[in-house]
């Protein structure tokens, strides 16, 4: 393993890179191989690939069950079950949502023909300001959709009662959020519905995988009419609806997945305390914190990095990657800044004061199985010394 003794030895400077190859962030977990290849063997001898088969039914379940909602309904990922959810949920016109956030919460809603408002968040969570939501609310306004950042939940209850005295819906992305609570309640019982996605890169993965976690039997039902074509039996189409589906392979991968939660979640947990014993009092960078008082799934270590800091974030993130760190801006520049919604809204970065200045500090950790000490040593000691080395390293940095 390389020393870093001297400014040269950063590999942007020439040196040699710290890791071989290259860490990701959100490099997929995978649970036990056997046990999915069982569950492979089962689907082909039965010859039931989609269309609510036996294993899309066992993981509704057991989400189900560990969500402690009435309802789960699986989809072939998160941004078509929020397009469903929104649909059932009967928002159109205007819909408020934060802009810090992957551009699928607000794609879902723009795909539509809804117009995503975009809301600024609150400085200590980043999560949607109910206050500042509040204001937004306006005559064509139908609904919200919160987002759990980072996993970190959504002020659920505040939000709830402004929807209420609006008459507004109210949504969650929980995209993030899957095993985490808020007050000691599974994070998926709240509002109208609540959308988890599956995604390779998420704590459970599916492949590709959505599911729509509701208490309510309406709403529930229209979703599954919805996610199949509106079919509500054979050669009898009901509702409009879509293709939605999640097969059978996906919900085997996600059923394998479940299985494991516990042990990602745990090794999570391992990373983020070493991130954390690492990287504590070192100045202009904080990693950011998760209520210990609830269950967190740890699925994503992100730094801030000080804005008055030696080094930039940007060109923090310029070193790492130079040493195979493919760490990333999570979720910069914000929704607002990109296409369609910075043409359609301009001026939204002036609403946006506190997203702005988040969206300019964070960077997302590689974490999860494919990180063990030795990674996390690794870029903690690269972080370190580009820290410590901050204003003798940008100085280089912009020289030609
Ligand atoms: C990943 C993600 C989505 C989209 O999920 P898919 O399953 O990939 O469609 C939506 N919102 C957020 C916040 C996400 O991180």
């Amino acid at each position: 393993m390389k020393k870093l003794a001297k400014l040269e030895d950063l590999a942007i400077l020439g040196g040699r890179p710290w890791f071989e190859a290259p860490l990701h962030v959100g490099r997929p977990n995978v649970g036990d191989r056997a046990r999915l290849f069982e569950r492979f063997n089962r689907m082909l001898d039965e010859r039931w690939l989609t269309n609510a088969g036996p294993f899309v039914r066992e993981l509704e379940e057991k989400t189900a069950a560990r969500l402690r909602v009435k309802h789960c309904v699986a989809a072939c990922n998160a941004t078509v079950a929020l397009e469903i959810a929104v649909r059932a949920l009967g928002m159109e016109g205007e819909v408020i949502v934060p802009a810090m956030t992957f551009v699928a919460t607000a794609h879902a809603l723009q795909w539509q023909a809804i117009r995503p408002v975009f809301c600024d968040v609150d400085p200590v969570t980043f999560n949607l300001d109910p206050a500042a939501v509040e204001k937004l609310i306006g005559p064509k306004t139908t609904g919200i959709v919160g987002v759990h950042l980072w996993g970190r939940p959504c002020d659920a209850e505040a939000l709830a009662d402004v929807a209420r005295r609006h008459g507004l819906k109210l949504l969650f992305d929980a995209a993030h959020a899957f095993g985490c609570t808020y007050r000691g309640r599974p994070v998926g019982g709240f509002g109208d519905a609540e959308v988890f996605s599956f995604h390779a890169t998420k704590v459970v993965n599916a492949f590709e995988g959505g599911l729509i976690a509701t208490n309510d039997d309406a709403l529930a039902a229209k979703i599954r009419l919805m996610k199949n074509f509106g079919f509500a039996g054979y050669d009898d189409v009901v509702y409009v609806g879509t293709n939605g589906k999640m097969s059978e392979a996906s919900a085997a991968m996600g059923l394998t997945s479940l299985e494991s939660l516990d042990t990602f979640v745990a090794v999570n947990e391992r990373n983020y305390d070493r991130y954390r014993a690492n990287l504590e009092g070192l100045p202009g960078l904080r990693v950011i914190e998760y209520d210990r008082r609830e269950k967190n799934n740890f699925h994503y270590v992100i730094v801030e990095v000080d804005p008055g800091a030696g080094v930039s974030r940007d060109a923090l993130q310029k070193a790492l990657w130079a040493e195979n760190i493919h760490v990333r801006r999570y979720f910069y520049p914000g929704c607002h800044r990109m296409e369609p919604y910075r043409t359609l809204d301009p001026d939204a970065a002036a609403r946006l004061p506190v997203t702005e200045a988040v969206a300019a500090r964070v960077l997302a950790l590689p974490t999860g199985t494919a990180a063990g000490p030795d990674e996390v040593d690794g870029v903690s000691t690269i972080l370190r010394f580009c820290m410590l080395n901050g204003r003798a390293l940008a100085s280089r940095l912009v020289r030609p």
